[in-house]
């Protein structure tokens, strides 16, 4: 299985989810073994940020990378969308915000499919988890096993809301460049309260009722930007793919997760290195490089099988 990169450089321009500002990210290729860098621009000049566990600063309201001289938030949605379709390798030049556009991974995919993807001549690197990791707190609860298939990346997700328009929602998904395409349109999702907290203390200034699902009490108060009743769940695989996209490599694993959010999946993610049960491998097999879905996406809808709604 071949490294991949990009096959042009692609931007995608919108407001930050903290500060409403306008803010662009442009993502270029890169050579095999770079791996996913952020380059990000400060007064002092452009800082690089490596991946890595410990590289993840905060993660209120969305997921800031950083170290002592630069920092990018909002990371989740583009990592999950780097990941999910299997690219090994970009520069991601930023300012302090990746742009939150719809709320979703979707304008990323449509960015990456838009430059394409190409194969290297390296083969494929992952961390494979080597054995069983467990980490509980209340409700909360995250376990990953082994999986002996080549760079295999399984969640299996369920959350319980007790709220009548979430409730409980469970999905699996092997994560494919195609299946990926199961969760990449689901938007973020927050409670009207929470929002109002965030704004008073000057964050969130850049979510609306156009990039995020807003919840009151008792509703969904802005329903026709939902795409299926279950998008809360597929929006919480999507982050979890983004957060586990925080490793320095891909992760080769099958997770399951109750409940988390981007604070627990970076404690989990923490444990499986501060643990040593991530195993560096090179996946010298012969493959082709994932294939980029042909199809425009605007007409998608995922298949109801892979959907399991509970509540
Ligand atoms: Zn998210």
């Amino acid at each position: 299985m071949l490294q991949t990169t990009l096959k042009k450089t692609f931007t995608c321009s919108g407001v930050g989810l903290h500060s409403g500002l306008p803010v662009q990210v442009t993502c270029r290729p890169a050579p095999a073994n770079t791996g996913i860098v952020f380059l990000v621009e400060t007064p002092e000049g452009q800082q690089r940020i490596n991946l890595g566990p410990s590289a993840v600063m905060a993660t209120e309201l969305a997921t800031t990378l950083g170290n002592n001289n630069a920092s990018v938030s909002t990371v989740e949605h583009l990592l999950a969308a780097l990941r999910g379709l299997g690219i090994d390798n970009a520069e991601i030049a930023a300012q302090s915000e990746i742009p939150i556009l719809d709320g979703s991974a979707e304008p990323f995919v449509q960015g990456i499919r838009s430059a394409g993807i190409v194969s290297l001549p390296a083969f494929r690197r992952v961390l494979r988890v080597t054995r069983p990791v467990e980490l509980k707190d209340g409700n909360k609860h995250i376990s990953v096993y082994p999986v002996n298939v080549p760079g295999a990346f399984r969640v299996n997700y369920y959350i319980d809301f007790p709220h009548p328009a979430i409730g409980r929602q469970g999905l699996s998904l092997d994560v494919t460049p195609e299946k990926f395409l199961r969760v990449s349109y689901a938007r973020t999702f927050g409670f009207l309260r929470e929002v109002e907290y965030l704004r008073s203390k000057g964050l969130a200034r850049g979510g609306s009722m156009e990039n995020a699902v807003v919840l009151d009490d008792t509703k969904i108060l802005n329903p026709d930007v939902m795409r299926r009743p279950d998008d809360f769940v597929r929006h919480k695989i999507l982050d979890f793919i983004g957060d586990m996209g925080m490793a320095r490599l891909p992760l080769q694993g099958s997770f399951s997760v109750a409940c988390s959010g981007h604070a627990f999946n970076n404690r989990f993610l923490r444990k499986l290195q501060e643990e040593g049960a991530l195993e560096e491998v090179t996946l010298t097999a012969s493959e082709q490089a994932p294939k980029t879905p042909k199809t425009p996406r605007r007409t998608f809808l995922p298949s109801i099988e892979d959907s399991l709604v509970l509540a």
